[in-house]
């Protein structure tokens, strides 16, 4: 089966990415250009990342959906959630959160756009995303039961009857570094920040989850690096 990966160049994505390659082939990695703060170093790490794994990139430039995103994901006059470590695990705040950098209909949009390609590949591919168990909660398109209704959906709007696959979509942070582990990904190209500095920030939401997860896997010196080490990145 051939494959169409949304990769946004951070963990979920790239370890989905590793994960379905054990089995299959990928033809093609997607990257969205919504006005999204991270978005240069979100390009910059997918096209490293897609790279590294020999799969054919492309950039696609939505500036109607920059101009309808409402929230701080894109909207630089407002603030970002900030939140400790100790509130990562707090529900309420995690759905607060998720409202404070929503993107109206994100996935099933760019889902929708890479069934565009899949119609033209031979054999038919699979849309791979890298959706996992803990923001399915918060995020309910990255959920099981939105896959199951987008792949009921595709059956009527593509004639290759294109199917959504997610290998993280059952894992949590943490069983996603540990496969991330595993399958050896390229740790230092990852950028997982909502911020648009030159490193990632290490105090957004996205960064935490990111963090503690690699603590949760006994991985302080790769912690060390990713967060620290600038000139790294800066030298691939
Ligand atoms: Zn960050």
């Amino acid at each position: 089966m051939a494959g169409i990966v949304l990769l946004s160049g951070g963990l979920d994505s790239t370890v989905s990415l590793g994960l379905y390659l054990e089995d299959d082939t990928l033809d093609l990695a997607l990257t969205f250009d919504y006005g999204q703060r991270s978005r240069v170093q979100e390009i910059k790490a997918a096209r490293l990342i897609a790279a590294h794994y020999d799969i054919a990139h492309k950039i696609i430039s939505l500036p109607f959906l920059e101009e309808q995103t409402t929230t701080a994901l894109v909207n630089t006059e407002k603030d970002l959630p900030n939140i400790s470590g100790i509130d990562l695990d707090n529900f309420e705040q995690r759905i607060k959160n998720a409202a404070d950098v929503w993107v109206p209909n994100r996935n099933g949009l760019f889902i929708n756009i890479a069934a565009v390609y899949a119609e033209n590949l031979k054999p038919p591919a699979s849309i791979i995303t890298g959706f996992n168990s803990e923001e399915a909660s918060s995020f309910p398109d990255n959920s099981l039961k939105f896959i199951y209704a987008i792949n009921q959906s595709l059956k009527y709007s593509t004639m290759q009857k294109t199917t959504v696959v997610s290998p993280t979509s059952k894992l949590t942070k943490n069983d996603i570094v540990r496969e991330g582990l595993r399958l050896n990904i390229p740790w230092h190209y990852i950028w997982s920040c909502y911020n648009d500095q030159s490193q990632l920030c290490g105090t957004c939401e996205s960064c935490q989850h990111f963090k503690r997860a690699l603590l949760n896997n006994s991985r302080q010196k790769l912690v060390d690096e990713i967060f620290s080490d600038v000139s790294q990145k800066e030298g691939v």
